[in-house]
C-alpha cells in the first residue's frame, strides 16, 4: 500500500504557484464571504487565509450575521464582481436556509468564481471546455497525475453525487476517458459498485464505511469524507485500517483530498486572475 500524501503534494503545487504569483506585476485578491458562524466554516475559511498569506494574495475574510437578507448578499457579490482589485470570490457553504444558495452562488461572476460552482463553469466542464472547475475534484485528479496513475479506461466508482464533489468529478473522469458509475444514498446494491472499482471515489460524509469486503483488490482509494468522531479525531468514509492491506494506493484523512482543496484555490485564484486579464 502506498500513500497518496495530499500534504506533500500541496506543498509542491504552491511552491510553483508562488513563482508564477511573484511575477505578476499586481497581488492577487481573493474574497471569502462567510455567513453565520459554523465552526467547521471558520476552520476551513482559516486554511484558506493561511494559504492565501503564504502566496501573497490580499485575503478578505467578510463574515456576515447569519440574519443577513439575500439582497444585502447580492448587493456584496455585485460590488465584488465590479471591484479590480478582486480576482476570486466565494461564499463558504453552508449558508443558512432563508438563503438561496444556487442564486447566491449564480450571482458570482463566472470569471471569479474560484469554486467553480456556478451554472456556467459547470456546464463548461461538462463540455470539457476550459474553466474554473471546483477544487476539491481538481485536486483529487491532480493527485492521481502527480503520482502517474492512469485515469484512461479505469472504472471509477464515485460514491456522493453533490455539486461541489461527485459530479464535478464525474465530468472530468469522463473528461479524462474513465468509465464512471456515480453512487448515491438510492443506489442498489452498492457494493456490487464499489467492489469492481479500479478507482473508488468515496464522498458520502458517513465515517469508516467502506471496508475491505466493499473494496477490489489492488484498488485506488481516495477519500473525500471528513467526519469528527465522539474522540474528537478526523475519520474518513472509508475504513483505513480494515482496508490500508488490500489496497494499492490510499488518501489518508487527514492528510490527503483536503489538502489538495486547499491548494487548488490557490490555482484558482492565479487562473480567474489571468481569465479575466485576457478578457479585457
Ligand atoms: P453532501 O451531503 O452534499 O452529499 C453526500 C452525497 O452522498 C449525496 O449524493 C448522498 O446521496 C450520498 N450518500 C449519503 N449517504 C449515502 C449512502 N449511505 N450510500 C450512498 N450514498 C450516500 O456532501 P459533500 O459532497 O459536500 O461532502 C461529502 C463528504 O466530503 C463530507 O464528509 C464532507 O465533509 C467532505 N468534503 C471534503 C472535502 C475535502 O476537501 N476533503 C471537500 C468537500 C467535502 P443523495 O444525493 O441521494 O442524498
Amino acid at each position: 500500500m502506498k500513500l497518496l500524501d495530499g500534504k506533500e503534494v500541496k506543498l509542491k503545487m504552491l511552491d510553483d504557484l508562488k513563482k508564477d504569483v511573484d511575477a505578476l506585476d499586481c497581488k492577487l485578491g481573493l474574497t471569502v464571504i462567510q455567513v453565520g458562524e459554523d465552526s467547521a466554516s471558520t476552520v476551513y475559511v482559516g486554511q484558506k487565509n493561511k494559504m492565501a498569506s503564504n502566496m501573497g494574495f490580499n485575503f478578505n475574510h467578510v463574515k456576515l450575521s447569519e440574519n443577513v437578507t439575500e439582497e444585502e448578499i447580492l448587493t456584496l457579490i455585485n460590488k465584488l464582481n465590479n471591484d479590480d482589485m478582486v480576482d476570486g470570490i466565494l461564499v463558504q457553504m453552508p449558508i443558512p436556509h432563508h438563503l438561496d444558495a444556487k442564486k447566491i452562488q449564480n450571482a458570482i461572476s463566472p470569471y471569479k468564481d474560484v469554486d467553480g460552482l456556478t451554472d456556467i463553469n459547470m456546464g463548461k466542464l461538462s463540455h470539457n471546455v476550459p474553466s474554473l472547475v471546483p477544487c476539491t475534484p481538481m485536486g483529487i485528479v491532480d493527485l492521481l497525475d502527480y503520482y502517474q496513475i492512469d485515469i484512461e479506461g479505469k472504472n471509477v466508482v464515485i460514491v456522493g453525487r453533490s455539486d461541489l464533489v461527485g459530479k464535478p468529478l464525474a465530468a472530468l473522469m469522463i473528461n479524462r476517458n474513465a468509465t464512471v458509475t456515480l453512487c448515491h444514498s438510492k443506489t442498489k446494491d452498492l457494493r456490487h459498485y464499489t467492489k469492481n472499482a479500479d478507482i473508488l471515489v468515496a464522498a458520502l460524509g458517513k465515517a469508516k464505511t467502506f471496508k475491505k469486503e466493499d473494496i477490489k483488490e489492488g484498488s485506488i482509494i481516495i477519500d473525500v469524507g471528513i467526519n469528527r468522531l465522539e474522540d474528537g479525531k478526523l475519520y474518513g468514509d472509508v475504513d483505513f485500517d480494515d482496508v490500508k492491506d488490500r489496497v494499492s494506493y490510499i488518501t489518508p484523512v487527514p492528510g490527503g483530498v483536503g489538502q489538495m482543496t486547499v491548494a487548488e484555490l490557490g490555482y484558482n485564484t492565479y487562473k480567474a486572475h489571468m481569465l479575466r486579464c485576457n478578457n479585457k
